[in-house]
């Protein structure tokens, strides 16, 4: 029960955040704004009456604390505080649309229906985001405040993510790092993107989390100390040259940390860059350049640079708009030191990304990185006519691109990502120069198609009419432009060549007097194992399957019928279906044993799942249900991206039946050891050997053993038991990728 004492803490707090709210909007705040915001903030404490959080808060502060992000973080305006505090009213109240459009005007019932219809994201809906995505992505090109707004409410509800059950834990964290974190890296939103990397390491690697945690605190007074003493003869030089600046050292964010420890193999006592220094300075637009330098040849005057660390972004801002200049120095112990120079309008961006750019534009004449990125991601959705699916794959690779200036023969400068070839550049130009490419002439020098282009290269595309696309030109490219290019001139290839192929198939039928019906197509390109009747008209067109052989599928249909049998399923629901429908149980979750005269399975290699294991059923396209395990290397993103083929499964305990599992046993070698291992391997009733190679030579011994195993149980059992056996040092479950 909720005393009245909780009530009117609840209250205090309320208008606490309310009043904090107002006060981080006002600097921009003009004619009846104030007025609009109140109006906003009624109604959605009125909407949301009564409703509470998992955590037990009443439900407005949530879409209040979105607000603040909004207005404190992104550095956002009136129309995004308002709209993100009716963010969740017209998908969890009666409000619709039309009552916001009534209330606030157009411009925030635009906004609120993008929300909306993104946000199929919600806790115990199906995960299949792919299309979300694409709706989220096509609200960026009228208003990219949906996404911004978006991207507030998910950081939100990930700071809250501590009272929701695990599950809902992992799928949030998961989605996360899979496509907002990205995106807000995209955005520019730098400080955002770090805290929801961080997060997602909270919740799916707790303990390692913490212990990053716990030892940034441990080291805080001697890095300190170190800061200060570096810092000190920069300040005095700096002062003296009368610049306005500020300096600090910032502790790196917990997630790049992590994955320093990751790449290197070493605990975080050993990670030795945990801060840089950042110093910003405050100058006029005109001196930007200028006075980033200045500081850089005072920093290097104290302390020397290392030649291979300087990243000028500075001349050349990231696509994403970052700018700044950075260099890593020797300290006079000997520590190698990140810093980091900037001016205040370029850190604002760094850390607000879209709208400080907004805020800026004015007194900016450059052509930002980021609105060039925008309009690509219009084109992109303009050309893609391909499955969802692909079209966020390819997006994906994007997201996190760092790129490659080059230039064209008029001296044109185009941006690349790092790693485009020629051919990349000659789908940059248009997909007909792609199409046609032949090679390129890279400074004048002659070059094929897979060159890998480098920052300052004058590029001059070669085409021949005689030109056609090939599958192996996906192989080396790097942008999505030129795969969609590619892909888009093998369809038309490829059509061309199946309707040659169609009047060979057809000529040939006539001839052997098989009667022709639009089954005869299917059963024809099934007989020569392909699912697509184009496939196979593509095939004879090309002469891969030669006409006389179509002979075979004559002799072969008289032999025998075609099994219609093969259940091709769709998604886990129809599964699920069936088996209430068929055992009478509605849990719908798949028994492994038990149902298996019902549906077919498979257990996926990648993780040979193993009774005991925690395991999730998913529902492949052709090759029936496959049984992952929970903490296969691939299951967050089938979870993510696939969560209506994901199917509940559970072990039937008292099946016997037995599961393929591999070993590794590393030891020193003796002689005998080999013998002992087997030995034990073979007494132990429940498992049998199906394989076993043995690498001896440098005195270690390294086994690999392949064997049919009952359960997890005896697995464990059967490896403390080797574990025993003299000489080995160490036994472990072979995981495939
Ligand atoms: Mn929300």
């Amino acid at each position: 029960m909720i005393d009245a004492k909780q009530l009117d803490e609840e209250n205090k707090e309320l208008i606490r955040k309310y009043r904090k709210l107002l006060r981080y909007a006002k600097p921009f705040l003009k004619d009846d704004d104030s007025k609009m915001i109140r109006k906003a903030f009624n109604l959605s404490m009125e909407a949301h009456e009564g409703m509470r959080r998992k955590s037990g808060e009443p439900y407005i502060y949530h879409p209040l604390e979105v607000a603040q992000i909004c207005v404190e973080e992104i550095g956002l305006g009136t129309t995004s505080i308002i709209s993100a505090l009716l963010h969740d009213v017209v998908e969890d109240t009666d409000y619709e649309v039309e009552d916001i459009q009534r209330e606030f005007g157009k411009k925030v019932a635009q906004i609120i229906d993008g929300l909306t219809k993104i946000s199929g994201v919600g806790a115990n809906k199906d995960l299949a985001q792919s299309e979300n995505f694409r709706k989220m992505l096509l609200t960026l090109s009228h208003d990219v405040r949906v996404i911004l707004v978006k991207l507030a409410d998910r950081l939100h509800n990930l700071r809250t993510l501590g009272s929701m059950p695990r599950h809902t834990q992992l799928k949030i964290a998961s989605e996360t790092i899979f496509l907002y974190a990205p995106l807000a890296h995209r955005l520019g939103l730098y400080a955002i993107k770090s805290e929801m990397e961080d997060l997602h390491l909270k919740y799916t690697h707790e303990e390692a989390y913490n212990s990053i945690i716990d030892n940034i605190k441990i080291t805080k007074e001697v890095r300190d100390r170190f800061i200060r003493r570096f810092t000190r003869p920069l300040q005095q030089d700096l002062s003296l040259h009368n610049f306005k600046f500020n300096i600090k050292g910032r502790v790196k964010s917990i997630h790049s940390i992590w994955d320093k420890m990751q790449k290197q193999d070493i605990p975080v006592e050993e990670v030795f860059d945990l801060f840089a220094i950042r110093i910003i300075v405050d100058v006029p637009i005109a001196q930007e350049k200028a006075v980033c330098w200045q500081v850089y040849s005072i920093v290097t005057d104290f302390y020397k640079p290392n030649p291979d660390r300087l990243r000028d972004w500075v001349s050349t801002p990231k696509a994403n708009g970052y700018e700044s200049l950075h260099t890593t120095v020797m300290s006079r112990t000997g520590k190698w030191v990140e810093v980091q120079i900037r001016t205040q309008r370029m850190d604002d961006i760094a850390e607000k990304g879209y709208a400080a750019h907004w805020k800026y534009k004015d007194s900016n004449t450059k052509d930002s990185g980021l609105e060039q990125w925008i309009s690509q991601v219009r084109d992109l959705l303009k050309e893609h006519d391909s499955g969802a699916m692909e079209f966020v794959d390819e997006f994906k690779s994007n997201l996190y691109q760092d790129e490659v200036f080059v230039f064209t023969p008029k001296g044109d400068l185009r941006t690349l990502q790092n790693g485009a070839t020629t051919l990349d550049f000659a789908f940059d130009i248009h997909t007909q120069v792609g199409i046609k490419c032949l090679g390129a002439k890279v400074n004048q020098k002659l070059v094929p198609l897979n060159h890998v282009l480098q920052n300052g290269d004058q590029v001059e595309i070669l085409t021949s009419v005689k030109q056609k696309p090939s599958e192996d030109w996906l192989r080396f490219v790097a942008t999505s432009k030129a795969r969609s290019g590619i892909k888009h001139g093998l369809k038309d290839e490829f059509k061309h060549v199946a309707d040659d192929g169609k009047e060979i198939v057809l000529r040939k039928l006539k001839q052997l007097k098989i009667e022709h019906k639009t089954s005869t197509f299917t059963d024809l390109a099934k007989f020569f194992g392909l699912s697509q009747v184009t496939d196979f008209l593509y095939r004879v067109g090309k002469g891969i399957i030669a006409p006389k052989e179509i002979k075979k599928f004559k002799d072969a249909s008289l032999k025998k019928k075609i099994d219609h049998k093969q259940k091709q399923w769709l998604d886990a629901k129809q599964v699920s279906k069936l088996i209430t429908k068929e055992t009478g149980r509605n849990d719908s979750i798949l028994f492994i044993g038990q149902d298996l005269d019902l549906v077919d399975y498979k257990f996926a290699s990648c993780c040979s799942p193993i009774p005991g294991d925690d395991v999730f059923g998913f529902v492949t396209i052709s090759e029936g249900i496959k049984i992952h395990r929970t903490n296969c290397p691939n299951s967050a993103e089938l979870l993510s991206k696939h969560g209506h083929r994901v199917l509940k499964a559970k072990w039937e305990s008292d099946k016997n039946e037995s599961f393929e599992v591999g070993l590794e046993i590393i030891g020193t070698d003796r002689v005998g050891l080999m013998n002992d291992v087997t030995r034990v391997i073979s007494s132990d009733h429940k498992v049998n050997m199906k394989s076993i190679t043995i690498d001896t030579d440098t005195g270690i011994f390294e086994g690999k053993i392949y064997l049919y195993i009952e359960s997890k149980k005896s697995f464990r059992q059967l490896a403390e038991k080797l574990e025993n056996v003299e000489g080995v040092v160490k036994v472990t479950r072979i995981k495939e990728d």
